[in-house]
Formats: C-alpha cells, sequence, structure tokens
C-alpha cells in the first residue's frame, strides 16, 4: 500500500540537533489509556477521556529535546485535542509522531513538527500570527493557545470551509480564516510578529517578507516540491533579514492559483 505520509511533513535528513532529536523521538511509543481531565477553558467537546494519557506522554516526551523547552508551546501541545483534526479512522493514531492524511491530498503535519515550529516562532501572548496552510486547522490551534491573534489561509476551498466549521464546534472561533492564495499573505492584517507556512514553495514570497513586522520571526521551509526542502528561521531586524537553517524537512508542495 501506498504510504501517504510520505508527501507530507516529514523529517527527512538532519545537519542539526533540533532535526535529530525530530528523528529520535518519531520513534517514540505514546501508549494510550484512560483518565479524565479538563483541557483549557475551550468548552467541553465529546468525551475526550480516553486521549488524555495519550496526548500528555506525547508532550511528556518533548521535555528531553531542548528546542522545545518554551512552556508556552508545551502547554499548547498539552490542550489542543489533535484527535478532532485527523479523519475518524485515524483518531487512534492522532498521537503518534507521523503526519496523517487529511482531505483533498493534503496532511496535518507530525506533532513534533508543529512543536519545533512553533518554538521556532518564540510567540508571547498577545502577539500577531498568520499561517499560510490552514489545512486541518491543528497548527492554528495550538497558536491560538499562545496569542489570540491567530490569522491562518488555506488555498483549498473545500478544506477552508471545512477547517472553519471544525474550528468553531472546537471553540476557536477567534482564529481569523481566509480562502486564498498565502503567496501574498494577508496585507490588511500586517504586521505579524510571526509567519509560519506550512506547505514548501521553491522561495520565500516576498510579500510575507515584507509583511513580517520588525523584530517578527518567519518559520518556512523552502525546495523543490515533493522533495526534500530547508527549514528557515528567517528574523527580522530593520531592513535585515537573518534566516538560520534549521534542516532538511519534507513538506506538502506550496500550491499557486492559477499556476
Ligand atoms: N498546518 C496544517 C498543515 C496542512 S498541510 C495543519 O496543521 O493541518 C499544508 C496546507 O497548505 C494544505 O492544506 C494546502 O492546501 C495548503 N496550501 C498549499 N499552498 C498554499 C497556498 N499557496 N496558500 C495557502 N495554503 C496553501
Amino acid at each position: 500500500m501506498r504510504d501517504r505520509t510520505r508527501n507530507a511533513l516529514t523529517p527527512w535528513a538532519s545537519p542539526n540537533v533540533a532535526l535529530a532529536s525530530l528523528i529520535a523521538a518519531a520513534s517514540l511509543a505514546v501508549v494510550s489509556a484512560c483518565s479524565n481531565g479538563a483541557i483549557g477553558d475551550r468548552p467541553a467537546q465529546a468525551p475526550d477521556g480516553e486521549f488524555v494519557a495519550a496526548r500528555n506522554a506525547m508532550v511528556d516526551a518533548y521535555a528531553d529535546i531542548s528546542e522545545i523547552s518554551d512552556p508556552l508551546v508545551l502547554e499548547a501541545m498539552r490542550a489542543v485535542r489533535r484527535e478532532e483534526f485527523v479523519l475518524s479512522r485515524d483518531r487512534g493514531r492522532a498521537y503518534r509522531e507521523m503526519a496523517l492524511a487529511i482531505n483533498a491530498g493534503q496532511t496535518i503535519s507530525q506533532p513534533l513538527v508543529v512543536a519545533l515550529m512553533t518554538d521556532l516562532l518564540d510567540l508571547q501572548p498577545g502577539e500577531r500570527v498568520l499561517e499560510i496552510g490552514t489545512g486541518s486547522g491543528y497548527q492554528a490551534a495550538v497558536l491560538a493557545e499562545i496569542t489570540d491573534h491567530v490569522y491562518s489561509i488555506e488555498i483549498i476551498p473545500s478544506l477552508a470551509d471545512e477547517v472553519a466549521a471544525r474550528l468553531d464546534r472546537l471553540g476557536y472561533d477567534d482564529i481569523e480564516l481566509r480562502q486564498a492564495d498565502g503567496y501574498f499573505g494577508w496585507e490588511e492584517e500586517a504586521p505579524f510578529d510571526g509567519i509560519i507556512v506550512t506547505a514548501a514553495p521553491d522561495h520565500v514570497p516576498p510579500p510575507l517578507l515584507r509583511q513580517l513586522a520588525d523584530g517578527g520571526r518567519m518559520a518556512i521551509p523552502v525546495g523543490p516540491p515533493g522533495a526534500v526542502q530547508t527549514l528557515w528561521l528567517i528574523e527580522r531586524r530593520g531592513e535585515e533579514y537573518k534566516r538560520t537553517n534549521q534542516g532538511a524537512v519534507r513538506f506538502v508542495p506550496f500550491i499557486r492559483e492559477g499556476r
């Protein structure tokens, strides 16, 4: 059977510690057990007791990964119910360290990659963050646990509709969503303290660079579609953009409208 996750947000090879840790942690087994617990201040949804232990075990394992040390990121990962963002057939695998297929041939990223990229943004409560590639909405929900100012753009109309309904149902109704080509960013809401791109373009879209606030951070994979790409952290200081290579990754292709 074809492994659909191979086209997903999958760590590939790594010249640096962050992604070496990712690969090591990807083999961690997360065992699901029963317990009850309230999740943040979101309204109660379908019973998720069976997933609480698995979610906590997943995040506990991140304690050994020095790159994911921000308590805000760890708490956000502990709060978001990933089982609500995957296809119903995959709920039992929601806390495994793997990307999973969602609709329209896209994927929900591996949780550890979500944690690492969120950590790179160094997001503070109250800051403004733009995501390109809403997909399932999982990454957007993680960001929304840290700040109330989350903007996310999805290019595929059916996914954009689906994710709007999901985020609303789960109580993430303050996330601003738009169906558009994220190449152009969200001019009216710029500047952003953080920009996170979850599909891989072959170059950094100039509008996104312009929409990054002074002092802002962008996490973006760049490289040829369907191949190995480089994850970059780009930090803006005035008109200077400092780029730091975060290692090799594999993301779904960045789609361009009308191309
Ligand atoms: N962040 C998502 C990952 C989704 S995969 C999650 O947490 O589930 C990447 C997503 O980027 C896909 O849904 C894809 O349709 C979307 N995408 C690709 N190119 C895009 C573009 N130019 N603008 C906006 N979204 C895009």
